[in-house]
């Protein structure tokens, strides 16, 4: 082709542009869309009557990689007080609420004569897989995916990482578990105690990933790692 019929193709091209019409104007941005009751009217009406205090939350889910909450509340305190909100299923945050009254309060009375006025968590909806051997040697290989999608993509999980008592005195996993005295042994019922709550309790004595922690979850499976 001629440098000629190029430099006119070039002009033909620029009036072309020139002679497009203007863009549309912008439409106006969509409303927000509407808070999804959860269709389990019956949960909402648990965690009001336990005293939760929490928001309903759009179910919300990531196709790709399989996480996402349905029927998702955030919940700031159930029965006591969390160091921060989290996100759950409505059945998760219910069971959280009747192990607290349940379970919690019971074994704190029974061990420091006084309630847990603070849950100190570490973290409640997370889209990842298992923390474990397996995928933390995936991850030194340079590749974090192929594992199984913890309860925690779903939900159905929290990481519970100290009690706050009424008097300001503090319970830890990381720092009491293996401490001896009534603190550690307040830890122990409880990790023991929690197995007829959730269906997967991992404590400490489970592997590395669960030093400072106890992973509580009500997923398909069943292990009691006290
Ligand atoms: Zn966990």
């Amino acid at each position: 082709m001629s440098l000629r019929r190029l430099l006119a193709m070039a002009v033909l091209l620029g009036l072309a542009a020139c002679s497009s019409p203007p863009p549309p104007p912008q439409l106006a941005a969509p409303a927000p869309a509407p808070v999804l009751l959860d269709p389990d009217a019956a949960c909402l009406q648990d965690l009001a009557a336990l005293g939760v205090s929490f928001q309903p939350v759009q179910s919300f889910g990531d196709s790709d990689q399989g996480c996402g909450v349905g029927n998702a509340v955030k919940v700031s305190a159930a029965g006591v007080p969390w160091n921060r909100p989290g996100v759950l299923t409505c059945a998760m945050a219910r069971t959280l609420a009747r192990y607290q009254a349940e379970v919690v309060q019971p074994l704190a009375q029974q061990r420091f004569g006084q309630p847990v006025a603070r849950i100190h968590h570490a973290g409640t909806y997370d889209c990842r897989v298992r923390r474990n051997n397996t995928t933390a040697a995936a991850a030194a290989l340079g590749g974090s995916r192929g594992g199984r999608l913890s309860e925690h993509s779903k939900g159905q999980a929290i990481d519970l990482m100290a009690f706050e008592l009424a008097d300001g005195t503090m319970v830890s996993v990381k720092k009491d578990w293996r401490s001896g005295g009534a603190k550690a042994a307040f830890l122990k019922d409880l990790a023991k105690a929690s197995c007829s709550s959730f269906n997967v309790v991992l404590t400490p004595n489970h592997d590395r990933f669960h030093q400072d922690h106890f992973h509580l979850d009500i997923g398909p499976h069943t292990l009691c790692g006290y």
